[in-house]
């Protein structure tokens, strides 16, 4: 008897040490992982390639940033319930390790024709005046090496991306101006054509939408991206269509970027891209910035249908497996600038919880050299990459394209100087004589529909 009940209370203690150093090996598992990510992303702090902030300055305070207080907890300030999103300030940027962010100049569609250019000129200047008031975190950058003195410093280097290229009002000059006060991408276009390029709206199928007006890229399109290059200024192919990315990686002669997109195989939107572009995307040795808004990551999108971090991890997945490595990967959020993301990935402070779950929830082993490459190797090696194309055209001799934007009556009237497959069609708008009727006869009125936003 005695010995049954020495017999039970060894086992029982068995049993409770078992249940202990169970519990006590899943929290030193968790730990490690949550560790290994704070070492990896405190040496290679997040780069992302969009972020709105600019855009909620503008809506909420008239670009005035003695109205904002970017160093205080932003998420439940009464004025930001105005607007659909406010994920970010400096708080949940340094909670979320972000050692870079590209700010968004963006202005909206339906300044085209307008004052496209005066708006994006406020957007600019309001990135400059938000570093200028936060200099102890913010420090601008528009090199490669500013990011990394940036980060040297323990600052977030902050650079300046423009959303629409209908912001350039179809003038290599402006394109210029805007390198000039550190413009590093421009994205090619929005939710609407420019004269020169087509959105990737046109493939929304939807009865009132637009049509595609230059087949992709058109000639005066590829005069800027080869202009971008020439400046140093990336290519971004977020929101255009898929023939204008597949034309665009032919044009350039630098990597491009997508600073906000994700892989359509997993999400089926327009905005994000196809597989046979991203099997070419390392030919140009670019890189995609996957986004988080909800309804680029699941499918019927919705306030109770808000995809998880997993669904983004499924997309990194994709990219990796289709491109073949970890070389082509970026985070591009789209903080502030979308009203729905993922459960797990709320703000700016969770970043660091997304590469924990690629430790977890991924189907690749993921090295710290492929996390860091995630994190900021990527986006640094293409910003490099593009500077250097830029230095050898100016050895080259290169000089300042004078192309002048030309207003043509009917598209197929246009000049044919590039040899593009499909042939794109010029099909254009007034760049000097602005006549809204005629060009209102072009885009059969269409161009200034805008019933949804696309991000
Ligand atoms: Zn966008």
């Amino acid at each position: 008897m005695l010995r049954n009940r020495l017999l039970l209370l060894q086992v029982f203690f068995v049993n409770v040490l078992l249940v202990k150093s169970h519990f006590i090996s899943k929290r030193a598992i968790d730990e490690s992982i949550s560790a290994r990510i704070e070492r990896v992303l405190s040496a290679y702090p997040i780069i992302d390639g969009h972020n709105d902030v600019p855009f909620t300055l503008k809506k909420l305070f008239e670009n005035d940033v003695s109205r904002f207080d970017f160093e205080s907890n932003l998420r439940d300030a009464p004025v930001y319930k105005e607007i659909a999103s406010s994920h970010t300030d400096i708080p949940r940027l340094r909670q979320g390790k972000v050692g870079g962010q590209f700010w968004s100049a963006y202005v909206r569609c339906d300044t085209q024709y307008k004052d496209a250019v005066e708006r994006v000129l406020e957007q600019i200047d309001v990135v400059y005046k938000l570093v200028e008031k936060y200099p102890n975190d913010l420090q601008l950058a528009t090199s490669s090496q500013d990011i990394e003195d940036a980060l040297k410093n323990g600052k977030i280097a902050s650079l300046i991306g423009v959303e629409g290229g209908h912001t350039i009002n179809s003038n290599l000059a402006i394109l210029r101006s805007f390198y000039k006060l550190g413009v590093r991408y421009m994205t090619l276009s929005h939710s609407c054509n420019t004269p020169w390029i087509d959105t990737a709206n046109v493939e929304l199928n939807a009865t009132d939408d637009l049509e595609p007006q230059v087949k992709g890229v058109s000639e005066f399109g590829v005069h800027v991206i080869k202009e971008m290059n020439r400046l140093g200024m990336m290519v971004d192919l977020s929101h255009v269509s898929t023939d204008a990315m597949r034309q665009a990686l032919r044009i350039a002669e630098a990597p491009v970027i997508f600073s906000h997109s994700g892989p359509r195989a997993v999400m089926d939107h327009p905005r994000n891209v196809p597989d046979d572009v991203l099997e070419i995307l390392p030919l140009r040795d670019g890189v995609i910035m996957i986004n988080f808004y909800s309804c680029y990551v699941v499918q019927n999108c919705s306030d109770t249908n808000l995809g998880t971090i997993k669904d983004v991890v499924k997309q990194i997945d994709h990219v990796r497996r289709i491109t073949g490595s970890a070389d082509h990967i970026g985070i591009g959020a789209d903080y502030n600038g979308v009203p729905r993301v993922p459960v797990g990935l709320e703000d700016v402070s969770k970043y660091p919880a997304l590469f924990e779950a690629l430790l977890t929830e991924s189907e690749f082993t993921w090295t710290d050299e492929d996390l860091a490459k995630v994190a900021n190797l990527n986006i640094l090696r293409v910003f490099r990459k593009v500077e250097e194309v830029r230095d050898r055209l100016k050895n080259e001799g290169k000089p300042a394209d004078n192309t002048v934007f030309k207003y043509y009556e009917e598209p197929a009237n246009a000049e044919k100087k590039f040899s593009l497959e499909p042939n794109p069609v010029e099909v254009c708008t007034s760049g000097v004589e602005r006549n809204p009727e005629e060009e209102k006869a072009l885009f059969k009125g269409k161009t200034f529909v805008y019933q949804q936003k696309y991000y």
